[in-house]
């Protein structure tokens, strides 16, 4: 859908919004049909194809709204009211249409879990390429049981957020199966490529997780938030309809059209690391598998650190750093859905050009720090 469709669709919807509640009083508040009526009326699987706005529309009332409870009527006196208006309603589509997210990385969310719950965590070695292997997994459960503590849970990540590294889920999971330690499998970004076939065979090992959880919010052109979380319970008890936009993006663009986004943006990193690749002032730090690549100036950390900090403070293009075994390095995450192959080559121009002045600057500091002690030197009547 383009801006112009947008226009179109957003009219009739907003129509349908303001008819829906001023006729409210007209629909039971409770409707009357059993669980499992949905299932029914929608097939089992995503449709292939994009399909047509109006047959999704239509669905509105013949798929959606029987099953719908209306918290709004003026007939529903139950729990507790929930609070709406067109106003707050406005400001959601503007909210929506920022789609910014407002989070501090202070602890990240298991660590925040583990506090939370008052148990201790422990951080596992990686290998070279940042991934976590059955070894290392059984050497710690082995020295945990040794010290007298009862590991239980393990997180499992599936693209993480510093690098984008697959944990080898093949490996730890009959582990954690034999130990029985809960595995949970955090796929935030990453899970959504799995929509492709070609990036399924990361997925080996999914067999032994307990849960799993990937982000629609994050990766699959449905906004803030929708997490989907396969586990038997959660902890929220009230929530909003989330799954109906989750719903309308299938049917709209369709699996090819999601796969399509997918591999759109994994190319354009590809595009990114090919022009990296080239460049002998970079260093590659990690293998390229998704939309991320991360990487840094050779040398020491502090000018990697300097020339993130010129990036940002020119203003063009925003990254952020990560550090991973105290290499400090760039994280270039192709990120919105209408960025192009352009916009990836005006990011290196920014990043080549501000790499090229800081590195002369260096240089010229390094050559007169020279001719000073050398200066120096003569002062002090060395040879
Ligand atoms: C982004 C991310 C999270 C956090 O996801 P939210 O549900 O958006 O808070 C968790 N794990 C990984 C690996 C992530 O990349």
């Amino acid at each position: 859908m383009d801006a112009e469709g947008v226009q179109t669709t957003s009219k009739e919807m907003v129509d349908y919004v303001a008819d829906y509640l001023e006729n409210i009083r007209e629909r039971r508040p409770l409707p009357t049909v059993k669980p499992g009526y949905l299932a029914k009326l929608i097939p089992e699987e995503a449709p292939q194809q994009p399909e047509a706005w109006e047959d999704v529309f239509k669905d509105i009332e013949r798929v959606i709204m029987p099953g719908v409870t209306h918290w709004h009527s003026p007939q529903f006196h139950a729990y507790f009211p929930t609070g709406n208006s067109y106003v707050s309603i406005c400001a959601d589509m503007l909210s929506d249409a920022i789609g910014c997210i407002g989070f501090s990385w202070s602890h990240s969310s298991v660590e925040r879990a583990g506090l939370l719950g008052a148990v201790t965590i422990r951080k596992l070695a990686t290998d070279e390429n940042f991934t976590l292997r059955g070894a290392e997994l059984q050497r710690a459960i082995k020295k945990d049981r040794a010290a007298g503590h009862i590991p239980f849970f393990l997180c499992a990540t599936l693209g993480t957020t510093s690098s984008c590294a697959f944990d080898n889920i093949r490996e730890l999971g009959p582990i954690c199966t034999q130990e029985g330690v809960w595995m949970h499998i955090d796929a935030a970004y990453a899970g959504s490529s799995f929509i492709c076939p070609e990036y399924r065979h990361l997925l080996e090992g999914v067999e032994f997780a307990e849960s799993f959880n990937f982000n629609p919010h994050k990766w699959m052109l449905v906004n803030f938030d929708c997490s989907a979380m396969w586990i038997h319970w959660q902890i929220p008890l009230g929530r909003r309809f989330r799954s109906l936009k989750l719903w309308f993006v299938l049917r709209l663009y369709g699996v090819s059209g999601l796969q399509e986004h997918i591999r759109r943006q994994i190319s354009l990193a590809q595009e990114f690391k090919a022009m990296l690749l080239q460049d002998e002032r970079f260093d590659l730090i990690a293998p390229v598998t998704m939309g991320l690549v991360c990487f840094r100036l050779k040398g020491s950390n502090d000018v990697s650190e300097r020339l993130l900090k010129r990036i940002n403070d020119d203003g063009r293009i925003h990254m952020v750093p990560s550090k991973i075994r105290d290499v400090y390095f760039l994280r270039f995450a192709v990120c919105a859905a209408s960025t192009h192959s352009a916009d990836v080559r005006l990011a290196w121009d920014v990043i080549a050009q501000l790499a090229g002045r800081l590195l002369a600057e260096e240089e010229a500091s390094v050559v007169s720090n020279k001719m000073a002690a050398v200066s120096l030197g003569v002062v002090n009547g060395e040879k």
